[in-house]
């Protein structure tokens, strides 16, 4: 697979942002801080050794299908010079993510495997926020009480379109009423799948179940909820601009597409939300899974947009999550 910026290795995204954070940090012996950066998408996933598979960024300039009964696409690549090599176990994850986040200054929400989330929290309290999706079979009582006893802080990731269903399905509705009234953020997966995700790895899968305009109705319906849309719509730009001119509490953030789509599209669909004038609801995430350099690759593409100012930046890295989770800056930093 060949990617259009093969011009551009992705080593040079991965160096400038460490260039910068020297630059702004001053000397090596003194070690100030880095500016605060919240990743508000994160996975705690188990390793399986079995699929720990290196990935090639902006792996998605290629997507050549396949035919019924052939070989389905791959998930990922790893054709390129330097793929972004997969953690091989539990604890080589944890230690390089913690190391990173310490260097980069980063905080993260993450959800996933409970035991993880539990690990990471004890070995850095101050950088992990811990999220909680809806697990198969968890009673809306179970889900409460969950978030009652102040482990968890955030609501996600909710993937309904991976079920086929719409974030308005009825059965979702007392969860987010939950959310609701204990004042918890909730992120929900809508837009992109990646390459041929319906015949990979989830039949079930719905492209339009990611819609934006499929919000609206939980949005009325709960109308102190605080929703940010994962993935930001992608590719749906229209509807997602649409829905947050609407609606003046839905967020976005930036995850996944920000380290699978080529480089142009990305540019072109951030660029059009600040454009828009959605530059203070603009949400800094990876959805990092087992990939311990993505969290410097994906600063890099920020730190690269030459249409955003700095000020822009900050916004995306820290400024507008502290609003939307309503958090104290002077924690951060
Ligand atoms: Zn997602």
């Amino acid at each position: 697979m060949k990617p259009i910026f093969s011009h551009l290795s992705w080593k040079s995204f991965l160096v400038l942002p460490i260039l910068i954070f020297q630059a702004t940090t001053g000397m090596a012996q003194d070690k100030p801080k880095a500016k605060p950066i919240i990743d508000v998408h994160v996975h705690a996933m188990k390793v399986n050794p079995a699929f720990a598979s290196d990935m090639c960024p902006w792996f998605l300039s290629s997507m050549p299908g396949s035919i019924p009964g052939q070989p389905g696409p791959s998930f990922i690549s790893t054709d390129c010079a330097h793929p972004l090599k997969a953690a091989k176990s539990d604890e080589e994850f944890q230690q390089k993510l913690m190391e990173t986040a310490e260097r980069l200054n980063i905080t993260f929400v993450a959800s996933g495997d409970a035991e993880i989330l539990h690990r990471w929290k004890k070995a850095a309290p101050d950088r992990v926020i811990p999220s909680i999706g809806i697990s198969q079979g968890m009673s809306v009582q179970a889900f409460e009480d969950s978030l009652s006893n102040g482990f968890y802080q955030v609501m996600g990731e909710i993937a309904p379109q991976y079920q086929g269903m719409s974030p308005a399905d009825p059965s979702l509705d007392e969860y987010f009423a939950v959310a609701e009234k204990l004042g918890i953020p909730v992120g929900i997966h809508m837009g992109t799948g990646g390459n041929g995700m319906a015949n990979l790895s989830s039949p079930k899968y719905r492209a339009s179940m990611g819609r934006p305009f499929l919000l609206e109705d939980v949005l009325a319906k709960h109308p102190n909820l605080k929703i940010w849309v994962m993935h930001a719509g992608y590719p749906m730009i229209d509807e997602m601009i649409a829905l947050m001119g609407a609606n003046a509490y839905v967020y976005v953030d930036l995850a996944g597409f920000i380290w699978s789509y080529p480089l142009e599209e990305i540019h072109m669909y951030l660029r059009r939300l600040v454009q828009a004038g959605f530059g203070k609801r603009i949400l800094y995430g990876t959805d990092l899974m087992m990939w311990p350099e993505l969290l410097e690759t994906s600063i890099g593409v920020i730190e690269n947009a030459n249409y955003l100012s700095e000020d822009q930046k900050r916004d995306i890295f820290f400024n507008n999550a502290i609003r939307f989770f309503n958090w104290d800056p002077k924690k951060f930093e």
